[in-house]
């Protein structure tokens, strides 16, 4: 509970659901309209045309009315048939819940990782697929399944790599990506990276509320849901494909959330995705200077793979990382990840993705620093004034 009568905004600083911009909620206010009418198909046309720059793809792109996970499942039902072994990476929870899907869909999953907690504060290792690949001449792996961002650490893997790996083991296995955390905040690109199905959802980069999630799709993934035998039919692309032909769905859609990504892909657009991809590139490197001031640890041990979505702050030994972000939400009504998982109570989460400035981040440091420090946290010197030495040093860089 909050310490004080609660005035001002709340700060959001989880690394999703992101901050939903005032102009996406207007958007969204309007009436709902027939979803079978000329002015929804209009508009169905419109937003899947435009989702595709996004997604850096040519090919078709689903829209779910659901969270993350439903489109998790719809990229594996799709493409799989009963007892399919599919090839997973533990690059944190996330990573740990989809292969729990994939289990109980009746897949068989192989995870490899990193060993003990190694992984967690790691990306993939590219080379560990490739190695495991090679030995599969029999082609029994039907798919390969990586994270994008690991919304749980706060790394984004490397998925060319991942995409030469496969193609270096001469494997035809698909590769299936998520990257619900990742879109619109780092660079993807499901075309050129030649990634099969692409897996994301609203409440991140996009800035929506949650409950739209998406597949994209490749030709090798639209031929593998013709054999897959596993049951479908909610999540099935095929009718989903023919209703989109003409701006439609196969049910009712979330209409209102529809307005909202309309919204947001133009605000998106017109600010032009590689500058949208800086700025959180920049905010990243501002927060990482903050945590290296106070003398503590980023989750993430690869500066190569670090997240430009979210920091995740490793608390010393014997710091409850969960006490520490109770007293934060508690005295200054700004909410941050907890540790999922194994890393529960041993860190915390900054999320700095879609709608902040290098403001909102100050505020959302100064509230963590004083946090640690009244939880008795011993920090070396003050990240806020070290990120805000960063931000006014470093002005965003304009792409255009
Ligand atoms: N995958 C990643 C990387 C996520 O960050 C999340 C949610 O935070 C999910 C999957 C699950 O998505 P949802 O909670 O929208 O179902």
């Amino acid at each position: 509970k909050l310490d004080f009568h609660p005035s001002g905004r709340h700060f959001l600083q989880i690394p999703g659901p992101s901050p939903v911009p005032d102009r996406i909620l207007r958007a969204m206010s309007l009436p709902t309209i027939d979803h079978r009418g000329p002015e929804f198909g209009a508009l169905g046309l419109e937003l899947l045309a435009k989702v595709k720059v996004i997604f850096k793809t040519t090919q078709p792109v689903i829209i779910y009315p659901a969270s993350g996970t439903g489109a998790w499942e719809a990229a594996l039902i799709n493409t799989m048939s009963t007892g399919d072994r599919v090839l997973m990476f533990e690059t944190g929870h996330f990573a740990t819940l989809w292969e729990k899907m994939a289990l109980r869909l009746g897949l068989e999953p192989e995870f490899l990782g990193l060993p003990g907690y190694e992984g967690w504060r790691a990306g993939v290792q590219a080379n560990m697929i490739e190695d495991r690949l090679r030995k599969d001449t029999g082609h029994t792996i039907k798919a390969v399944c990586v994270v994008h961002n690991e919304t749980s650490t706060g790394v984004t893997s490397n998925i060319p790599a991942v995409r030469r790996a496969i193609d270096a083991a001469g494997h035809p296995a698909l590769l299936l990506v998520d990257t619900i955390s990742g879109l619109a905040c780092a660079d993807y690109q499901h075309d050129a990276w030649g990634v099969d199905v692409t897996i994301s959802g609203s409440q991140k980069g996009l800035m929506l509320p949650p409950g739209i999630s998406f597949n994209a799709l490749s030709d090798n993934a639209i031929a593998a849901s013709k054999t897959s035998n596993l049951p479908k039919s909610f999540w099935a692309w095929d009718e989903i494909l023919e209703a989109n032909k003409n701006g439609y769905w196969p049910y009712t859609p979330n209409t209102n959330l529809l307005y909202g990504l309309n919204e947001a892909l133009d605000m998106l657009l017109e600010e032009g995705l590689e500058q949208v991809i800086a700025r959180h590139q920049r905010w990243a490197v501002g927060v990482r200077t903050a945590v290296e001031a106070w003398g503590l640890e980023v989750q993430c041990q690869e500066p190569d793979v670090y997240s430009p979505v979210l920091t995740g702050v490793v608390m010393p030994e014997g710091v409850d990382a969960d006490a520490v972000r109770r007293l934060i939400y508690e005295r200054f009504d700004l909410s941050l990840g907890m540790g999922l998982g194994k890393s529960k109570g041993k860190m915390f989460r900054i999320g700095h993705l879609g709608d902040c400035n290098d403001l909102t981040l100050i505020a959302a440091l100064g509230g963590c620093e004083a946090g640690l420090k009244l939880s008795g946290v011993n920090l070396k010197g003050s990240g806020v004034l070290a990120a805000l030495e960063y931000f006014s040093q470093n002005r965003p860089h304009h792409v255009n």
